[in-house]
């Protein structure tokens, strides 16, 4: 199992859960823990501590299921081998979890002057940035497609809108939003009217259709794709995105995803499957995704254990919660199925939903790592 993220801990535990000690279960990461993509966005505007939001590996406890800390260097699917910096694995099923890498670098000028929020380093770092921050432009704009989460951005400017009130600096600084994409959700039209309205209500700006493809440092300027400019005086960034280098040199890649079967998970290769992010599945990356479509696999697994058929496939369903400002959170739930538009269901913001939210947190908390956790601390 490469990658314990939300696809990794799905998987890993649901096997545990139903297989235990039957099957042996080696779960490799490089990471110390775990981070919800949301709990840096609380980091970042200090409704937490990042101490409280890295879930420990060391903390993982499931029969049958091995925690390996490393790096995975080299992937052979075809022998369904990994080599890792602490050793080699082969298995008989092999699932390729490992998320997307974020490359801030690709982007000229953000490094050196921008602050991208979307790496755990970036956003507990981006804490600091906007607590010094004492009001003027600011911009937030992804750089690429395609990224993870397509609401994080609207999410994170009205976050920003709120910090700003709450600090007496709103009426001395603009909010420019710029987005690859037409709409703020496209699947959900609902859930894009909202968050349009929302966006109109506070005064940020909303910038569709385009990208930011650097910064100048020196001018303090985003350089839009249309060639157009935009003064800044806090930019916070979405980065490029690309599949872990072991991923790319592995040859399960095509067009820089892995591409898998939509029902199955299955890639080219017998017995390796990808989940999440890493894959070009067709949803949009976002864990709710990545966990749903690890279940199938568990499933499938557990199927081929009992020598049973393997019949689980993926449905493509996905809940989203959607911060909104103002202490509410909205709840989108949107389906993707080949060939099929998108089917959205959306639940206007309330303050319930936060609650609605915080309990999905814990319960994966729970189910995960077995302990009790709170996502405000
Ligand atoms: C600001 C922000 C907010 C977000 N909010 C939400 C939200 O509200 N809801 C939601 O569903 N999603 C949200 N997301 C998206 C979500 O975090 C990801 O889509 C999700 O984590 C993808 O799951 P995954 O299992 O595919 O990959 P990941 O969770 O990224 O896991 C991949 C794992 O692989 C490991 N790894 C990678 N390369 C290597 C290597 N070479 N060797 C060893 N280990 C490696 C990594 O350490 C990582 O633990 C948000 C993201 C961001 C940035």
């Amino acid at each position: 199992m490469l990658g314990a993220g939300f696809g990794g801990l799905e998987l890993s535990t649901k096997l545990s859960e139903e297989l235990g000690d039957a099957v042996d279960i080696t779960l490799i990461d490089r990471a110390e823990g775990f981070v919800f993509g949301f709990s840096k966005l609380d980091v970042m505007f200090g409704r937490t501590e990042p101490d409280a939001v890295v879930h420990r590996y060391a903390d993982l406890v499931h029969p049958g299921v091995t925690f390996v800390p490393a790096t995975i260097t080299a992937i052979d699917p075809a022998l369904r081998r990994v080599e890792t910096d602490a050793g080699t694995y082969d298995g008989d099923v092999m699932v390729v979890a490992l998320g997307a890498d974020l490359d801030p670098a690709a982007t000229p000028g953000l490094v050196e002057a921008g602050t991208e929020f979307y790496t755990v380093a970036g956003a507990f770092a981006a804490r600091e940035v906007l607590a010094d921050f004492t009001g003027g432009a600011v911009v937030v704009a992804v750089t690429s497609t395609p990224f993870k989460c397509p609401p994080a951005p609207s999410e994170t400017a009205l976050l920003v809108h709120d910090l700003l009130v709450s600090r007496g600096l709103r009426d001395a600084s603009t909010i420019d939003l710029v987005m690859p994409l037409g709409r703020p959700i496209p699947p959900s039209p609902e859930a894009s009217e909202a968050l349009l309205a929302a966006f109109a209500e506070r005064d940020i700006r909303w910038h569709p259709d385009t990208i930011v493809t650097g910064l100048d440092a020196e001018r303090r300027v985003a350089l839009i794709a249309d060639g157009s400019e935009m003064p800044y005086d806090l930019f916070l960034g979405v980065p490029r995105h690309h599949v872990p280098e072991a991923v790319a040199a592995s040859g399960l890649c095509v067009d820089g995803w892995v591409p898998v079967d939509p029902a199955t998970l299955e890639t080219s290769f017998p017995d390796v499957y990808a989940v999440g992010d890493v894959t070009d599945i067709g949803t949009p990356k976002a864990g709710v995704y990545a966990e749903r479509q690890a279940a199938v696999v568990a499933d499938r697994i557990v199927a081929r254990h009992r020598a049973e058929q393997e019949s689980a496939t993926y449905d493509g369903v996905g809940v989203c919660y959607l911060e909104v400002g103002h202490d509410e959170v909205a709840k989108v739930e949107v389906t993707f199925l080949p060939g099929q538009p998108p089917q959205g269901h959306f639940q206007a913001p309330s303050t319930e939903l936060m609650a609605d939210k915080a309990q999905f947190a814990r319960s994966r908390i729970q189910r995960w790592f077995g302990r009790d956790w709170s996502n405000h601390g």
